[in-house]
């Protein structure tokens, strides 16, 4: 939960993003957000309703056309575009619907990836990847190549390449599409997990039992934002 007195990890302040068209589309319409640190929020909404793209502007992928995206106090808008990358490589993993690893290279290897620009020496990479993979449950398939994973231990990887360094916030773009419902859970289970180990975790879904299982849920329609309150 926030406390008053820490800053919030993420905080929209009339925070809009048009896309320039034409036609033009107001895909997220001017919203005022703030997550604190260590809150498990969902955010559902129908198909083409902004989700992915406030993803995207959580993350850095995108900015906003008006407004102020601060993360972690740091006014986002005000930073040149090697900051804004340098910030997302420190802060920020994503978690993708599909699982984005590549094929010929196994999975310690594929999160080892991740880290190659962060200046971490290559042995403490492969350390740091099992280290991710174990944290997921993976401990024993650290050689494995993808195609020989299954759906939920391909997205297992893909949450430790998200994990391996060491993010404060986790961005994950319809995590359970592509996958059968019981393994669906458990890797709900493991987001759970993470949240309750400390991690910012943000989850878009368009699947209703998997927003339920947020803190928090916002609501996307049309663009417009808005958050039911919990019994
Ligand atoms: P969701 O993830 O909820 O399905 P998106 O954020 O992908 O929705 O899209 C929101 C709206 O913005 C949709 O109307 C979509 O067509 C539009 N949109 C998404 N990306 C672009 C783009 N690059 N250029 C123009 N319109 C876009
Ligand atoms: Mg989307």
């Amino acid at each position: 939960m926030r406390t008053a007195d820490a800053p919030a990890v993420i905080e929209l302040r009339r925070c809009a993003l048009t896309y320039p068209g034409p036609p033009p589309v107001t895909a997220l319409a001017p919203c005022e957000l703030a997550i604190g640190a260590g809150e498990f929020v969902t955010v559902v909404g129908p198909s083409g309703a902004g989700k992915s793209t406030l993803l995207n502007v959580l993350g850095l992928l995108d900015s906003p056309t008006s407004g102020h995206y601060l993360l972690d106090g740091i006014d986002t808008g005000a930073l040149s575009d090697a900051q804004a990358t340098a910030l997302r490589g420190r802060r920020i993993g994503f978690v993708f619907q599909s699982f984005h690893l590549l094929p010929y290279r196994t999975a310690s290897e594929n999160v080892a990836l991740a880290l190659t620009y962060g200046g971490v020496p290559r042995k403490g990479r492969a350390e740091l990847a099992r280290h991710a993979l174990r944290q997921v449950g993976l401990g024993n398939r650290m050689d494995a190549l993808p195609t020989t994973l299954s759906g939920g231990e391909r997205q297992r990887v893909a949450i430790a390449r998200a994990l391996v360094g060491r993010p404060s916030l986790l961005l994950c773009d319809e995590p359970t599409g592509n996958l059968d419902s019981a393994t669906a859970e458990s890797v709900l289970r493991l987001l759970e997990e993470l949240h309750r180990d400390g991690m910012t975790v943000i989850v878009i879904t368009h699947d209703a039992a998997v927003a339920a299982r947020g803190q928090r849920t916002l609501t996307l329609r049309d663009g417009v934002m808005s958050e039911q309150a919990r019994p």
